[in-house]
């Protein structure tokens, strides 16, 4: 499917929190099921007709693909559906392969630490050469993107929440013809839409809010551009990362409820990060929401919410932070985000994560319990260290 349906066209208009409900539907027909049904196959009938648009084999094209790639398409405000992958770093995998064989990526240094270690390693094969910036610091990336091919941003970035400002480097990209690709994993397409900004593409890991049940691996790429839609089918097609029918069909129930689930975990989010600045065993905290975080301004004129993460420092040590998550009883202590439950987790425990990120500093993704519960976990936790 290389271009939108016209009902999708259509769909366009609506407000996304219908769109995410009521996109990617079958027709309406009587007796006709409310959802797609799953496709389990390899290959297809095929009787030497072939037209364009057939689908020949199940690693070209799947239909249980494209009810989600036709309403992600539709969030992000793009001409085609997205395409997906078989997880955020195949999607990610892809998208650097735009980077031309010499050229220069340039890199918020620290954007999610799967895309700083693919990036690293590219550079050090010889394909292309890394500039790390800060990204909430506009004038360097502006002087770091002049001679640069590639525009990678992340906002907010992961773990350290900063908030980069989309519009100007957006614009100022396009300006320099700089390719300019946007992870919006954190943001969602609910509350940032890259591509109206005028970045090239964005990208995803389905894997987080989007499916939003922790229960998944799965990415996505989107653009309005349609060599780049091409050359990325093709990309995943040789490659080979796809992604299962049944994931995709389970990300597709997840995404009905984002609109909800993101109202929940946002509210709680921003109680928990007040509480938590608050706490005399808590020394810093990063939530895009606290009228007092430096990235607070910029959150508050381009994105319509803050999201659901909030890092903080606590005690003195790795030590003192390991303490308080062994201590947790609701709060699940593991790595990724964006799901329903809250988790917590020591980034730095990771030992390929940048030595800029404090070694006691928590990540918490705050899921949608009631926050009380919530705050009594992590303030009974806080007294234990
Ligand atoms: N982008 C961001 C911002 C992430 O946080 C992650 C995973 O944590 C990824 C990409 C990679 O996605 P996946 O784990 O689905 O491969």
């Amino acid at each position: 499917m290389s271009q939108l349906p016209e009902s999708a066209t259509a769909a366009q208009t609506w407000d996304p929190k219908t769109l995410i409900v009521a996109g990617g539907r079958p027709e309406h027909t009587n007796d006709g099921p409310v959802n797609h049904p799953i496709t389990f196959t390899s290959t297809y009938h095929s009787h030497g007709l072939a037209g364009a648009e057939d689908r020949v084999y199940a690693r070209f094209s799947n239909p249980s693909w494209d009810p989600f790639e036709e309403v992600l398409g539709q969030l992000e405000r793009a001409q085609y559906p997205a395409l997906v992958f078989s997880s955020g770093m195949a999607a990610i995998s892809a998208a650097l392969t735009l980077v031309p064989e010499g050229g220069v990526l340039v890199l918020p240094q620290h954007s999610y630490n799967g895309s700083l270690g693919l990036s690293a390693e590219l550079q050090a094969a010889g394909r292309f050469s890394v500039r790390a910036v800060d990204v909430a610091n506009t004038d360097e990336v502006l002087r770091a993107m002049d001679g640069a091919d590639v525009l990678w941003l992340e906002s907010p970035t992961n773990p350290m929440l900063e908030v980069a400002d989309l519009p100007v480097l957006l614009a100022a990209a396009k300006t320099s013809g700089v390719l300019s690709i946007v992870d919006n994993t954190f943001a969602t397409p609910l509350l940032q839409q890259p591509l109206t900004l005028g970045a090239d593409l964005v990208v995803h890991s389905v894997t987080k809010y989007l499916s939003g049940h922790s229960d998944l691996i799965l990415g996505a790429v989107v653009t309005s551009d349609k060599q780049l839609h091409s050359r990325l089918h093709g990309h995943r097609t040789l490659h080979g990362a796809i992604a299962s029918p049944m994931d995709v069909f389970l990300a597709l129930r997840g995404v009905r409820t984002l609109s909800v689930r993101l109202e929940r975990s946002q509210e709680n989010s921003q109680i928990l990060a007040e509480r938590l600045a608050a706490h005399a065993k808590v020394s810093t905290v990063r939530y895009p929401g606290l009228p007092t975080d430096v990235g607070h301004r910029r959150a508050t004129e381009q994105m319509s919410g803050y999201g659901s993460v909030i890092s903080f420092t606590v005690g003195s040590s790795a030590t003192d932070a390991d303490r308080m998550i062994e201590e947790l009883r609701l709060i699940t202590g593991a790595t990724s985000l964006g799901g329903v439950e809250t988790l917590a987790e020591r980034r730095a425990r990771h030992a390929n994560e940048p030595t800029t990120v404090p070694e006691n500093l928590i990540r918490l993704s705050v899921g949608i319990e009631a926050v009380e519960d919530l705050w009594l976990d992590l303030s009974r936790a806080l007294e234990r260290i």
